[in-house]
């Protein structure tokens, strides 16, 4: 899967789907390479550039309506995040980007737009509220074990099909509006954390690491990341009871 033992990952339209710091997605993956003297390189795919069929992973950011039916129409132009996909690279795509990657998102102005076909999800306006806040969830096990969390800033809510999987279950927050965050499908993964959501989950990060380089990767020894990850699993199982208190 990986070329020339150098990892490759495409941001793609940061331009418009950036919004949220989602780019710093692009950081983590390259951080948590080189911790494992594993060599990688971003390649930044803005409007206007061709996107190549050759990288390993493909990340794509939230933004606002708008930017996502531009982002549709560049990259059905230059289709090559879809044929890289087809063929097993990794896209993890946040918010809006995990909206266009559906078959259909409809906007808050009413409006269907077709998506990219890579998730079987669809996107409607959901309640009158904006989902805006933290959101808290447990991951499907077939992926991995620890509690993610992300910051999450939407209208839209999304139905999964019979061919995606929902990427977490949600403890707190919105998500897909149904109880769940995001979707995946084969090496496809959609959610609606910000964060960025690498770097707040760093076992999400591995995972995607992993299924590019194609092997187990080795665990990264920072005391101080251990420190950080208990710290973090004492404060989700405070709220997760706090949660459980409220609803009781
Ligand atoms: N415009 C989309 C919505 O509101 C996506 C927003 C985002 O990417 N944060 O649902």
């Amino acid at each position: 899967m990986v070329h020339d033992s150098v990892v490759r990952i495409g941001l793609v339209l940061p331009d418009v789907l950036g919004t949220y710091g989602d780019s710093g997605n692009a950081t983590v993956l390259l951080k948590r390479l080189e911790w494992r003297g594993i060599r990688g390189e971003v390649v930044q795919l803005g409007v206007g550039d061709p996107v190549p069929n050759s990288l390993d992973i493909y990340l794509l950011g939230g933004g606002e309506d708008r930017a996502q039916t531009l982002a549709v129409s560049h990259l059905t132009e230059h289709p090559g995040m879809q044929q890289a996909a087809a063929n097993g690279a990794v896209v993890m795509a946040v918010c809006a980007g995990l909206q266009i990657l559906g078959e259909d998102f409809t906007g808050s102005d009413g409006v269907t737009h077709g998506g990219l076909g890579l998730l079987d999800v669809r996107t409607t306006p959901g309640s009158s509220t904006r989902a805006v806040g933290e959101l808290l969830t447990l991951p499907d096990k077939e992926l991995f074990a620890d509690p993610m969390t992300g910051f999450e800033n939407h209208q839209g809510h999304t139905q999964l099909g019979a061919s995606a999987r929902p990427l977490s279950r949600v403890v707190y927050g919105t998500g897909n509006g149904e109880g769940h965050d995001g979707a995946y499908q084969g090496h496809v993964l959609g959610t609606y954390m910000h964060g960025p959501v690498l770097a707040r989950n760093p076992a999400f990060a591995d995972l995607m690491l992993t299924w590019a380089v194609g092997s187990p990767l080795a665990p990264i020894d920072v005391p101080a990341i251990s420190q950080l990850r208990n710290e973090r699993r004492r404060a989700v199982q405070q709220m997760a009871n706090r949660r459980k208190r409220l609803l009781r």
